[in-house]
């Protein structure tokens, strides 16, 4: 439990999603200090309510395209900042370039100076459309450089290059995570991602909107075991990227099938077109992770549709968070 004892962490973008799980998390683990460094673009104040009263806890507001440092040693920074939902990119195209491009080497030059591990947040729309399947690492990927959703998967591939580069040239002790959809409480729900979608949709009574006719397929990762996976890459010794989701595939319409069975509800199904450049298939291969992070994903996904429908119906009363979809 105490595997970060005595280490000073920071995250940058530790009011988000995933961002505030893993500071709690590191806290829970021993960390001295962890220092949240989030502009609050696409996160939210209320994501860090339950660590406003650890002392060793301190967030920061600053948008770290703009160069930052600290006082003292530093021991990881994780880099979690970026909008992460089909949607948040779609109306932030050039703040996400920006974040994944400036922000990912403010975040390097960070932890050069420091002597730390950065830990990049990467993603399985690094692999675009995937012609292999399932996608392991050394697939190079099939992205539209031109798209709509080409300022996220190029800012993202962008962030693994220049992540490898400052390893070559700086020697920073870099580790890249590349993470398949993950879901759980803390996921806003109007941020468009198919999760709250359904699930917000289910709430009100109203039917789930599939986009396409539901047989493309995704591989959901509940986030305990996604910042499971991110805690042992950190502490690991592993440099290439590693794949961390969970393996068990469905589309779209076992999904919906999946969430309505969960509420007990009777939502029916409303087809929408479907996105341009929306992935066809993704399940991650996760042999690498097995094999050198001794990972594998524990939680079922009944179980954490549970916790994470049991969030949103706590959340669905109050107001909107910071953006609004
Ligand atoms: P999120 O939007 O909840 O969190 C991102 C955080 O980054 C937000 O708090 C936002 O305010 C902050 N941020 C954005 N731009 C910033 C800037 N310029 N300066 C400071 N802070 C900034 O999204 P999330 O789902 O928690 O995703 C976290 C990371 O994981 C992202 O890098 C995302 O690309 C990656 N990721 C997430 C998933 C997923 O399924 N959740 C999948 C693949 C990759
Ligand atoms: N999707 C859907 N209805 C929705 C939201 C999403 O059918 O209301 C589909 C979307 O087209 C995609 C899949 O669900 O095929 C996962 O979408 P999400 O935005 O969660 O993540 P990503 O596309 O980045 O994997």
């Amino acid at each position: 439990m105490n595997r970060f004892h005595g280490k000073r962490a920071v995250v940058l973008g530790g009011a988000g999603f995933l961002g505030s799980h893993l500071c709690e998390r590191l806290l829970a683990d021993g960390a001295s200090e962890v220092i949240s460094v989030d502009n609050f673009i696409t996160g939210d104040e209320r994501n860090l309510a339950g660590l406003r009263m650890n002392k060793r806890f301190v967030s920061l507001h600053h948008d770290i395209t703009e160069p930052f440092s600290f006082n003292g040693p530093v021991d990881f920074v994780f880099n979690m900042a970026s909008p992460a939902s089909p949607i948040d990119y779609a109306q932030l195209p050039i703040e996400t370039l920006r974040v994944g491009s400036l922000g990912t080497e403010n975040g390097l030059r960070l932890a050069q100076q420091k002597g730390a591990v950065f830990l990049q947040a990467s993603t399985s729309e690094i692999y675009g459309d995937p012609l292999v399947h399932p996608q392991r690492e050394d697939y190079w990927g099939n992205v539209n450089s031109v798209g709509p959703r080409s300022c996220y998967d190029e800012a993202k591939r962008y962030g693994e290059a220049i992540v490898a580069a400052y390893r070559r040239v700086h020697r920073v002790r870099t580790r890249i995570v590349r993470i398949f959809n993950t879901y759980g409480p803390r996921m806003r729900l109007n941020d468009g991602r198919v999760v709250p979608a359904f699930v917000g949709q289910a709430l009100r009574g109203e039917d789930f909107t599939i986009f396409g006719d539901g047989s493309q397929t995704r591989s959901f990762c509940y986030v305990s075991d996604l910042i499971d996976g991110i805690v042992r890459l950190a502490l690991s010794d592993v440099e290439e990227p590693v794949n961390i989701g969970n393996p068990r595939e469905m589309t779209i319409l076992q999904f919906a099938e999946a969430v309505r069975e969960a509420m007990g509800g009777e939502s029916r199904i409303t087809f929408k077109p479907l996105p341009k450049d929306d992935p066809k298939q993704r399940q991650p291969d996760i042999t690498r992770a097995r094999t050198l992070l001794g990972w594998e994903p524990r939680v079922r996904l009944e179980d954490g549709l549970r916790e994470t429908i049991s969030y949103f119906r706590s959340v669905a009363e109050r107001p909107s968070p910071t953006r609004q979809s």
